[in-house]
């Protein structure tokens, strides 16, 4: 037996026990039970060391963030996240590294109530963590990327930007206190779920505003007009230059906010119920592509957003 095959000891009782699950780790598969008149939720996310994260990121980060982009998809759909099965790829085997990491996985899944059932654990040159994360929902009530409607309000759930103005910090070799904008991001758990009903389309922003609303647009076949002045942004942004303010917005990723569209309507009844809780920065339009305006003003950016080929 390899030393990684024992590793999973670990992740055995890192999360607590969820009801549907009927059989946990130790076993060659999990089992659980679907909730009645619910649908399976699933997708699997991959974090590689030196790609998707800092090689000096701290273990419990890399195990918070792994969980996290994963829920965030979840959270995504209007979904209920229930379980994740982790994927673990190792250079060494270092027991303070892994209980670190474990302690970022656990920390994430018991606050949303996941349960951790299974994963595998390999030898590998580079660090490499990939998660399955699997979630319930009501049957045909997943949203989708593909519903926006023309007239729709376009709304995200917070402010945009700070984990990429945390990334060109470090990148630059600055201090930074923005550091857990990018290391710990807070999946839109619960606010998905409550968007249930709501909106009729959403995604969540990993790889940028511009290109992740994008998905939106190409999969509904319609097009959007941004109102730059109404995205929420935190001080640290405002005090850059335009140009700069609005590519880390419009261009950075790694918010993992959840960007969404609903009938006007909707938002009011929305927004009555929850207030400050979302905010609408642009319409659905006809006219295919992204229109950005400032003040009413005709802006232009390259939307670029991250792309890994
Ligand atoms: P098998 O050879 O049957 O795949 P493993 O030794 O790979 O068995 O795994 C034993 C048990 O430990 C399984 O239940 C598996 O799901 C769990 N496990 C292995 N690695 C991990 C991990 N990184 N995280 C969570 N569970 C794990
Ligand atoms: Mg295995």
């Amino acid at each position: 037996m390899s030393e990684f095959s024992l590793i999973y000891r670990h992740f055995k009782n890192a999360t607590a026990k969820h009801q549907n699950t009927t059989l946990g780790i130790g076993d060659d598969c999990a089992v659980s039970s679907i909730p009645p008149n619910c649908e399976l939720v699933s997708c699997v996310d991959t974090l590689v060391a030196g790609r998707h994260f800092p090689h000096d990121t701290s273990p419990y980060a890399i195990g918070w963030k792994s969980v996290a982009v994963n829920l965030s998809d979840i959270a995504s759909m209007g979904a209920m996240p229930y379980a994740i099965l982790l994927g673990l790829s190792l250079p060494n085997h270092d027991e303070n590294w892994l209980a670190e990491f474990t302690k970022g996985v656990s920390d994430i899944c018991s606050q949303h109530n996941v349960e951790l059932i299974g994963g595998d654990t390999t030898k590998s040159e580079i660090l490499t963590i990939s998660v399955t994360a699997l979630g319930f929902i009501e049957q045909g009530k997943a949203i989708k990327r593909n519903g926006a409607k023309i007239g729709d309000v376009i709304c995200v759930s917070g402010h945009i930007g700070l984990a990429s103005l945390a990334l060109s910090h470090i990148l630059n070799g600055q201090n930074t206190d923005l550091q857990n904008a990018l290391d710990l991001p807070m999946p839109q758990v619960d606010l998905g779920q409550k968007l249930v009903g709501y909106a009729n389309s959403m995604i969540d922003i990993s790889d940028g505003l511009g290109q992740d609303l994008g998905h939106i647009l190409t999969a509904s076949g319609v097009g959007a007009r941004l109102y730059l002045e109404n995205i929420p942004c935190v001080d640290e942004l405002n005090r850059l230059p335009f140009v700069q303010k609005y590519q880390h917005i419009l261009n950075g990723g790694d918010d993992y906010q959840l960007c969404f569209t609903l009938p006007k309507n909707k938002f009011d009844e929305f927004n009555a119920l929850y207030p400050n809780t979302i905010f609408k920065i642009g319409d659905i339009v006809e006219t295919q592509g992204l229109q950005l305006l400032f003040n009413n003003q005709k802006v232009d950016f390259g939307i670029k957003g991250w792309s890994h080929f």
